[in-house]
């Protein structure tokens, strides 16, 4: 059976990770430098930086949300868009914040999330999750983190905050990576 590490030390990706796979994970905290251009790039960098031992695969995350009226940021940047180590109230006040004047159709968004695979012979592969929706104009909701209370998911009423895990993870963009993820182990 393969022990599969995960390298993140945010503990809400990691959680939600355990609770799609349904498998035993490990996770690992890196200091890695996010500097790819790309989801793909830093996932792959993330996924890279775990030194595996026989019978181990790293899976690393790279995530965001992607506004249009903002062209498609915050996007790579997500976790800095309001300075290094953001509470889920800072990223989402500084998100209605930049959007106060944005109209309906230009509040359109969505999440992102790239998974990195790096086998135990170096072999990678990577797989994507996209979830729509978009930004309303307050926060609603306890649960989840990051921009959780400010994103609706197209087609529901609710934000991811207010949503039970599970039917966060049955819509969202790392509920869709990760399902391709378990056809590939
Ligand atoms: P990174 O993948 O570590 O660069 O961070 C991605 C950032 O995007 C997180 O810190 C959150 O701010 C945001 N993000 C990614 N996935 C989610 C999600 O499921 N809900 C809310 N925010 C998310």
């Amino acid at each position: 059976m393969m022990q599969i590490l995960v390298a993140t030390g945010n503990k809400h990706k990691l959680r939600e990770v355990k609770q799609i796979l349904k498998l035993r994970v490990t996770g690992c905290e890196l200091r890695v430098h996010e500097n790819g251009k790309t989801f793909e790039a830093n996932a792959i960098k993330k996924a890279k930086a775990i030194k595996l031992k026989p019978g181990q695969i790293a899976i690393a995350d790279d995530s965001g949300l992607e506004v249009k009226a903002l062209n498609g940021k915050p996007g790579i940047k997500s976790a800095r868009f309001a300075g290094p180590n953001p509470t889920p109230e800072k990223l989402c006040t500084k998100l209605l914040r930049v959007m106060s004047n944005v109209n309906e159709v230009m509040r359109i968004a969505q999440f992102v999330c790239v998974i990195a695979i790096v086998y135990p012979n170096g072999e990678v592969k990577t797989v994507k999750g996209i979830c729509k929706g978009k930004i309303i104009h307050e926060m609603r909701g306890e649960r989840g983190f990051g921009y959780d209370p400010v994103f609706v998911p197209q087609g529901y009423k609710k934000t991811f905050a207010e949503m039970s895990p599970v039917m966060k993870n049955r819509l969202s963009h790392r509920g869709r990576a990760l399902k391709k993820l378990k056809e590939l182990l």
